[in-house]
């Protein structure tokens, strides 16, 4: 398979052709085309798999198809990472995959000053990478509003847990749409990870590489 048999938008696989990705890994050839036809995805991968890619490129393809609705003040799509390093790292890859297409990434984390992200915000952003608790501060402090998310991204779940997110991320799913799409993702899936799986997702494909 190649990306193009995938059905991912012209300026999507233009990125990837200039960053010189010609084949799908196993987890972006299993993931991206029942995520293409709008299905929540369970995914069992470690980093370096390519799972930043099959998650980014569906939704990067869906916001090319799907240009912003009326105006709207919240973002459309919010990836929650562990770390700020891998928060990091996934705002870079969105920024690469997303270079012929108009979106805003930014991302927030916490052990920097609040001040500059609720500023970063204000302008209004498409896709938002965050780390749990430092959304939740900027959500408290009204900079941001999860009522307009239509993706929704839980990345390296089992870390989520061990770094004890978990009252931050049951807090976070009160405020997401019930009517959005969903991925989620973890190295392992013992029986708190499923279930954590459970709350967010409706019927999943699942992948595991
Ligand atoms: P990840 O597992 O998302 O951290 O990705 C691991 C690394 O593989 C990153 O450096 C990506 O840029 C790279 N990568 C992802 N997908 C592909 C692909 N289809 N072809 C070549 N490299 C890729």
């Amino acid at each position: 398979t190649s990306f193009s048999q995938l059905g991912l938008a012209e300026p999507i696989l233009k990125a990837l052709t200039a960053k010189g990705y010609d084949t799908p890994t196993p987890i972006q050839a299993q993931a991206i085309p029942p995520v293409l036809a709008g299905r929540d995805l369970c995914g069992i991968a470690q980093t370096g798999t390519g799972k930043t890619a099959a998650f980014a490129l569906p939704a990067l393809d869906h916001f090319v198809r799907h240009p912003k609705p009326t105006p709207i003040q919240g973002c459309r799509m919010l990836v929650l990472s562990p770390t700020r390093e891998l928060a990091a790292q996934i705002a870079a890859s969105f920024r690469e995959y997303s270079r012929f297409v108009r979106l805003s990434v930014e991302t927030v984390f916490g052990g920097v000053p609040i001040g500059r992200q609720i500023n970063k915000l204000r302008a209004g952003v498409d896709i938002l990478v965050a780390t749990p608790g430092r959304l939740l501060d900027l959500i408290d402090q009204r900079a941001v509003t999860l009522r307009d998310v239509e993706i929704f991204v839980l990345d390296e779940a089992d870390q989520m847990l061990d770094l004890g997110f978990i009252h931050a991320l049951k807090r976070i799913d009160k405020l997401l749409p019930r009517q959005r799409h969903t991925m989620f993702f973890s190295a392992t899936m013992p029986k708190a990870i499923a279930e954590l799986g459970d709350r967010f997702l409706t019927d999943p494909v699942k992948v595991s590489v």
